[in-house]
């Protein structure tokens, strides 16, 4: 397969040739992904609420919210302690909620309703903006531009850092922030957010972190790890 044995990855020309394959596959096996139709504020926070719980408990402190404030001024006028209770069942609630808030407060200081300003800049300056917000990291960043404004930019979450090890697109010891340098780089374009999602689906239905289920998974001929429990 080509792979640079040195640092666990194939070439970069070969990964995305690999991208492509493993994009194809995993969209057969589990249909077309589509995209939310959240403002990238609302994305934002939903993003940030998802951080280290499950879709369930990230929904039910989302309708919280939602029930709970009638706009974002009132999410910021309401203080912090208000907003970590309305925000529990998310978990993490007093980190997430003063991260939320820092958000709001940089948009009312940038004079704005949103962050529908992003659509205005460049991939580049869109990320370096919301990561210099403290909470923000490159991943919930990413997100708000692959998903709310269709850039093509391809958030690494746990799975996909997992599993892009494991198929050696990034090297096996690539922290989250390099390979999303990587991904970024090699992933052909258009195919960025449809390899996030069936990443992610692949990675919880069979290439989990613990004993993933290689004799039912689709990817096994492209994969060096096939067999290597916890891979
Ligand atoms: S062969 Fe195993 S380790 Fe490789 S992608 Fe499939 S489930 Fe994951």
């Amino acid at each position: 397969m080509g792979t640079d044995r040195s640092a666990g990855a194939v070439s970069e020309n070969e990964a995305a040739r690999l991208a492509e394959r493993v994009e194809s596959r995993l969209r057969s096996a589990y249909g077309a992904a589509t995209r939310s139709s959240l403002d990238p504020l609302d994305e934002l926070v939903q993003t940030v609420l998802s951080q280290n719980t499950s879709d369930v408990n990230r929904d039910r402190a989302w309708a919280n919210l939602r029930r709970e404030y009638g706009s974002w001024e009132d999410v910021l006028a309401g203080g912090r302690e208000r907003l970590e209770r309305t925000i529990r069942p998310a978990g993490l609630a007093r980190q997430k909620s003063a991260t939320i808030l820092r958000v709001l407060e940089t948009v009312r200081e940038d004079g704005a309703a949103g962050l529908d300003h992003l659509q205005g800049m460049s991939d580049e300056i869109a990320l370096d903006y919301l990561t210099e917000i403290r909470g923000v990291g490159k991943k919930t960043a990413a997100c708000v531009l692959c998903f709310a404004l269709h850039r093509p930019v391809m958030p690494v979450d746990t799975h996909v850092l997992r599993l892009t090890r494991r198929l050696g697109l990034v090297p096996a010891g690539a922290t989250a922030g390099r390979a999303h340098d990587r991904l970024n780089a090699v992933v052909p374009p258009e195919l960025r957010f449809s390899l996030h999602v069936q990443l992610i689906r692949h990675g919880r239905a069979i290439c989990r972190a613990r004993r993933p289920d290689c004799a039912r998974c689709g990817l096994s001929d492209l994969c060096p790890r096939i067999g290597l429990e916890g891979a």
